[in-house]
C-alpha cells in the first residue's frame, strides 16, 4: 500500500467544513502541521481562542474523515488555541513570562486524583523516567493507588519501562474516554502507546499541551492517591507551560551528581518556583557505584553534590540511588526493580524516597486551605 502522505490527509480533511467561515477547515487555515508515524496520524485544529466546546463536533468530524483513509490505524486530533481570547472561557494561557506565576485557579484538578506530582530533570539522560517509574511503584508498595502519566512526549519511555504493548481502549464503544493501561498494578497513559518510541515527532508547543490535557482528562483514571507525571526533560517553554497548566501538588527533581547536571537541576527548581509549584525535593541518581566485586562504594562523580546543593537551595534531599547495572537491566527489560526485585537494596531506596514524598504530600494536604471551586 502506498505510504500515507500529508497531502492525502489534507485532501480528506477538505471534506470537513469550518462552522462559520463558509469554507473547509484546510482552506480556513485551521489544520496544524500533520505528523504521520507509520499508520498513526496526529494533527491539531487551531481554534484561535474560540470556544473549544463549540468546535468539538468539527474535531470529531476531522478525526472521522482522517480515520477513513485506507491504511490509517489511529488518528489523534487535538484542539489548540494559539491566541488567547481572554475571559473565563478563553484559550489556555501562553507560557508565562519569567516574572509571571500561575494563578492556581486556572488549573482545574483531575476528578478522583488526589495528588499530581511531577518528576522532572534539567536535562535528559539523568534517569528521570527510571526514577519516575520506581517512585510510582514505591508509592504503590506503600498501599497507595497510583497512576503514571508519561508526559515526556519527546521520548515516551513508559511502555518500554513497564513492558507494555498494545493500545488503550475506549471505556465504551465509540467513547472518546480511554481506559488507562496497567503495569504492575499501576495505571499508565503515554503517547508512546500511540506512536513508536523512536519516531522523531516534532511537537509544537500548543499541540503538546492538548495531547497532555487529553491524556490527563480524557482517560478514566478512577480514584488515585497519586498521579506521577514523567515530565519532558529540560526547562524550556513546553515544560514551563506544562508545569503551569497541570494542577501539581509538587515536583521532584532528579539529578546526577555532576556539577553540570546540578546547574540544570537548579534551572528545574527555578522553573517550578516560578509557577509556584512546591518542590518536594531532589533525588540524586547514579549517585555512586557499588562494586559487587570489591564491595566498595565508588563515588565516581564526586560526592554528595545533590545533597549539598539541596541544602543550599533550601529544598529537601530525598535520597541517593546508586548507579547499578541491575537498575538499568531491569528497567530496560520492562521489569522495574521495585516490582521485580522488591527485596533488593535499590528497591528499598526507592520505597524510602516514595515514603518521604508521600509524607510531604500528606503534611501539605493537611495544611492546605480548602480548594477554591472553579467554574470553567
Ligand atoms: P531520562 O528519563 O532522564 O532520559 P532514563 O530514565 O531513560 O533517563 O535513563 C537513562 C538510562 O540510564 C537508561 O538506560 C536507564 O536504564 C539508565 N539508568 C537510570 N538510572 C540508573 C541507575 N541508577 N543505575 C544504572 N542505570 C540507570
Amino acid at each position: 500500500m502506498a505510504p500515507i502522505t500529508k497531502d492525502v490527509v489534507l485532501s480528506a480533511l477538505k471534506s470537513v467544513q469550518h462552522p462559520s467561515a463558509g469554507k473547509d477547515i484546510v482552506s480556513a487555515g485551521m489544520v496544524s502541521e500533520i505528523v504521520i508515524a507509520g499508520s498513526n496520524v496526529m494533527f491539531a485544529l487551531n481554534i484561535d481562542g474560540g470556544d473549544a466546546g463549540a468546535f468539538e463536533p468539527v474535531r470529531a468530524e476531522a478525526e472521522k474523515a482522517a480515520s477513513a483513509i485506507a491504511g490509517i490505524d489511529k488518528v489523534m486530533v487535538a484542539l489548540t488555541a494559539e491566541k488567547p481570547a481572554g475571559g473565563a472561557n478563553g484559550a489556555q494561557p501562553r507560557p508565562a513570562a519569567p516574572q509571571q506565576s500561575a494563578p492556581a485557579a486556572q488549573q482545574a484538578g483531575v476528578p478522583g486524583v488526589k495528588n499530581i506530582i511531577a518528576v522532572a530533570s534539567g536535562k535528559g539522560g539523568v534517569g528521570k523516567s527510571t526514577t519516575a517509574v520506581n517512585l510510582a511503584l514505591g508509592l504503590k508498595a506503600a498501599g497507595l493507588k497510583v497512576g503514571i502519566l508519561d508526559a515526556d512526549i519527546y521520548g515516551p519511555s513508559m511502555p518500554r519501562l513497564l513492558g507494555l504493548t498494545g493500545q488503550p481502549q475506549p471505556v465504551a464503544p465509540g467513547s472518546r474516554v480511554l481506559k488507562p493501561m496497567e503495569g504492575y498494578g499501576v495505571e499508565v497513559m503515554s503517547i508512546g502507546f500511540m506512536v513508536e518510541e523512536d519516531t522523531p515527532v516534532i511537537w509544537r508547543g500548543p499541540m503538546v499541551m492538548s495531547a497532555l490535557q487529553q491524556m490527563m482528562r480524557e482517560v478514566d483514571w478512577g480514584e488515585l492517591d497519586v498521579m506521577v507525571v514523567d515530565m519532558p526533560p529540560g526547562t524550556g517553554d513546553a515544560q514551563l507551560t506544562l508545569a503551569q497548566q497541570t494542577p501539581l501538588a509538587g515536583a521532584v527533581i532528579v539529578s546526577t551528581p555532576q556539577d553540570l547536571a546540578l546547574i540544570d537541576a537548579r534551572k528545574g527548581l527555578n522553573m517550578f518556583r516560578r509557577v509556584e509549584v512546591p518542590v518536594l525535593g531532589i533525588i540524586e541518581n547514579m549517585s555512586y557505584f557499588a562494586c559487587t566485586k570489591c564491595g566498595e562504594r565508588h563515588e565516581i562523580f564526586g560526592r554528595g553534590g545533590a545533597r549539598m546543593e539541596a541544602e543550599k537551595l533550601g529544598v529537601p534531599f530525598l535520597g541517593e540511588v546508586p548507579l547499578d547495572i541491575e537498575v538499568r537491566a531491569r528497567s530496560d527489560a520492562g521489569h522495574p526493580i521495585v516490582a521485580s526485585a522488591p527485596e533488593s537494596e535499590h528497591a528499598g531506596i526507592y520505597r524510602e524516597i516514595a515514603k518521604k514524598v508521600w509524607d510531604t504530600l500528606e503534611s501539605r494536604a493537611s495544611a492546605r486551605p480548602a480548594p477554591r471551586i472553579v467554574i470553567e
